[in-house]
């Protein structure tokens, strides 16, 4: 039985390790910080040495990236972006308005959600208006550390 449990133990791990290093992306870049994150997907960071590729349809995509502020009537399509990806699946939330609402808060705005995950699970969070692609890049390598457990 002990056998047993430490097969499926290190089943786990060398799973969890090959999901760490092929996160498949796609990109919902509804804010300003998207130009940073389509600098980090560019040649000169080159996120395709850690495995990960850009894709356009979700239901291939085990990463959603999201910048930007996310107003109500936007959060039902973002959802159904989500649901759309096969599990288990991740978010990283990029830039202070995915974070928080940034500067479209609900104090000032009442139209914006006061962060993303108010309407998906987030497992990372980027901080910075907007962040650079070293803390973009940060963020999947945390993410990936995370995976691993
Ligand atoms: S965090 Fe700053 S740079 Fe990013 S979308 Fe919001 S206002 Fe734009």
């Amino acid at each position: 039985m002990k056998e047993n449990a430490l097969y499926l133990s290190t089943i786990g791990r060398v799973l969890d390790w090959s999901r760490s290093n092929s996160l498949w992306y796609t990109t919902a870049n509804i804010g300003c910080c998207s130009d940073e994150v389509l600098n980090t997907l560019g040649c000169r960071y080159d996120l395709e040495r850690f495995g990960s590729i850009p894709q356009v349809d979700p239901r291939q995509s085990d990463l959603l990236i999201i910048t930007g502020a996310v107003s109500y009537k936007m959060a039902p399509h973002l959802r159904a972006l989500y649901d759309l990806m096969p599990s288990p699946k991740y978010v990283l939330a990029v830039g202070s308005c995915a974070n928080c609402g940034g500067p479209f808060a609900p104090e000032i705005s009442y139209s914006t959600a006061p962060g993303v995950d108010r309407i998906l699970p987030v497992d990372i969070y980027v901080p910075g208006c907007p962040p650079r692609p070293e803390a973009i890049m940060d963020g999947l390598l945390a993410l990936q550390e995370k995976i691993r457990g």
